[in-house]
C-alpha cells in the first residue's frame, strides 16, 4: 500500500501511527527548491524538510555520490571501518577544528536525538558518579528519545511519558543568572542551542554563550552545543556557535549533514572523547558507508559553494523582503533560519495553511511565528516569489477578522 492512497479524513485507514496528525499533502518529487505533490501541484519548499535539504532536493552531486556508493558498498559492521566513514569523519572534524580551534573526534549516528543521547552519555561518563546532571534551557528542543526528551525544556512533552530519566534540569532561556544558580557540583554539562529552532527561532542573546563557556570553565562542566538545526552553514557560519566566538567541548549534528540521508554525529574535543572506552557506546548503522558517502559529498559541495556565504547573502535579502511586509512585526534568526513574528491577532497556523494552498511550504513554529528555512541554494527569483506569496496571504488574512 502506498502512503498516499489512504483517506486523510479517516485516520483509521492510515498506515502510520497517529503522532503527526493527518498529513497535509503527499510529496513525490523535488528539484532544488521546488517539490511536486502526487496531484502534480508545484510548491516552493521554504522549510527544506526542517532545515535538512540545505543543498536542494535531488541535488545531482549528492545523488551521484549516493548512487555510486549504492552500487559499491552500503554497509559493513563496526568491526570494520570503510573509506567513506573515514573520509566523512575527517571532513567534519576539519570543519569543527576550524570553527572551535580544537581537534576532536566524532561518533556517527542516524538522527539528531541519537547525537544528543551520545553527548549525554559522554557527559555522564566524563562527570563520573554523582555528577551526571545536564542543564538545558526552557523552550529548547533536543529530540524525542527518552533522554533527549528529558533534556528538551518543554514540560508538556514530558508529562505523558513520566517518569523521565533522572538528572536533567531546566532554566529560563537567555538568563545567565538562572543558569549560574542551577549549576552545582552535580552538573556534568550544559546543553544549549545557539538559536532555539523548534522553540520559535529565538537566537541566544549576546554574551549568553560566552557566559555559559565561562561558567563551564569555572566549575569544570562540559559546554555541549546542539547544532542539529543550526549546523552546516544554515545560519551563515558553518556552526551557530561561531557567531558567539565560543569554543564548545561537545557539538551535536544531524539534519543538513546528509541533505536528506539520515545521518548525525556527536563531536567532542579529543580529551573529552577519550573517556569513552570500547563497548561504552555503539550503533549498528554508525558510520554506514551509504550515509557517510552522502555526508562527505555534502561537506565537499558546501565548501565548493561557500554555503555559509550563500546563507548570509540570501538570508539578508529574504529578511529585507519579509520586513517590508506590513503584517510582519519583526524577523528573528540568522542566515536562512528565519522566524517571522506576525502582528498580534494574526494566527500563524492559519497563514501556514493559506500559504500551502498557494504553493509555498513553510511552518508555523508557534501560534504567532512562521519559520522559513529554504535550501541555501535558493535563487533570488524564488525568494521574490515566496515573499510575494507571504505578502498576499497576509494581506488576505489580516483583512479577515480572526
Ligand atoms: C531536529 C532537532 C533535534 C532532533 O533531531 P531528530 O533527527 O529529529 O532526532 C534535536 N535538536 C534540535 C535542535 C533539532 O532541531
Amino acid at each position: 500500500m502506498s502512503a498516499h492512497t489512504f483517506d486523510t479524513a479517516g485516520m483509521a485507514h492510515c498506515p502510520f501511527m497517529p503522532v503527526f496528525g493527518a498529513p497535509a499533502i503527499s510529496i513525490e518529487r523535488g528539484a532544488g527548491t521546488e517539490v511536486w505533490d502526487t496531484n502534480g501541484t508545484r510548491y516552493l519548499d521554504f522549510l527544506s524538510g526542517i532545515a535538512v535539504v540545505s543543498l536542494g532536493h535531488a541535488n545531482p552531486v549528492i545523488a551521484e555520490a549516493i548512487c555510486r556508493q549504492a552500487s559499491t558498498l552500503l554497509h559493513v559492521s563496526n568491526f570494520f571501518t570503510n573509506p567513506q566513514a573515514t573520509a566523512a569523519a575527517v571532513k567534519v572534524n576539519e570543519l569543527l577544528h576550524a570553527a572551535s580551534g580544537r581537534s576532536g573526534q566524532i561518533f556517527f549516528t542516524n538522527s539528531g536525538a541519537e547525537s544528543n543521547e551520545c553527548a549525554i552519555k559522554l557527559a555522564r561518563k566524563f562527570g563520573g558518579r554523582g555528577r551526571h546532571t545536564v542543564v538545558s534551557a526552557l523552550g529548547s528542543f533536543h529530540g524525542r528519545t527518552l533522554a533527549s526528551l528529558a533534556a528538551t525544556g518543554q514540560p508538556a512533552k514530558h508529562e505523558p511519558f513520566a517518569p523521565m530519566p533522572d538528572g536533567f534540569r531546566h532554566v529560563p532561556w537567555g538568563d545567565l543568572d538562572a543558569m549560574r544558580a542551577a549549576v552545582d557540583a552535580s552538573v556534568a554539562a550544559i546543553l544549549i542551542e545557539p538559536i532555539q529552532g523548534e522553540g520559535g527561532v529565538v537566537p541566544a542573546p549576546p554574551g549568553y554563550l560566552q557566559g555559559i563557556r565561562d561558567l563551564c570553565d569555572e566549575v569544570g562542566a562540559l559546554m555541549m552545543i546542539d547544532e542539529i538545526q543550526t549546523g552546516f552553514a544554515r545560519t551563515g557560519e558553518w556552526f551557530g556557535f561561531e557567531h558567539h566566538g565560543v569554543s564548545p567541548d561537545v557539538v551535536t549534528l544531524a539534519k543538513a549533514m546528509g541533505n536528506g540521508m539520515p545521518i548525525g554525529a556527536c563531536w567532542a574535543r579529543t580529551e573529552v572523547a577519550a573517556v569513552f572506552q570500547p563497548g561504552d557506546h555503539g550503533s549498528t548503522y554508525s558510520g554506514t558507508a551509504i550515509a557517510t558517502a552522502a555526508a562527505s559529498a555534502v561537506v565537499d559541495e558546501m565548501r565548493r559553494l561557500d554555503a555559509p556565504a550563500l546563507a548570509r547573502e540570501r538570508g539578508a535579502a529574504f529578511t529585507a523582503m519579509l520586513e517590508a511586509i506590513p503584517q510582519i512585526e519583526s524577523v528573528r534568526g540568522a542566515g536562512l533560519l528565519l522566524g517571522a513574528q506576525l502582528l498580534p491577532g494574526i494566527d500563524a497556523p492559519t497563514v501556514y495553511k493559506a500559504l500551502l494552498a498557494k504553493g509555498l511550504i513553510c511552518n508555523a513554529v508557534n501560534a504567532s511565528t512562521l519559520r522559513f528555512a529554504p535550501p541555501l541554494t535558493v535563487s533570488d527569483a524564488e525568494l521574490t516569489e515566496a515573499a510575494s506569496k507571504v505578502g498576499e496571504v497576509l494581506a488576505d488574512v489580516a483583512g479577515v477578522p480572526q
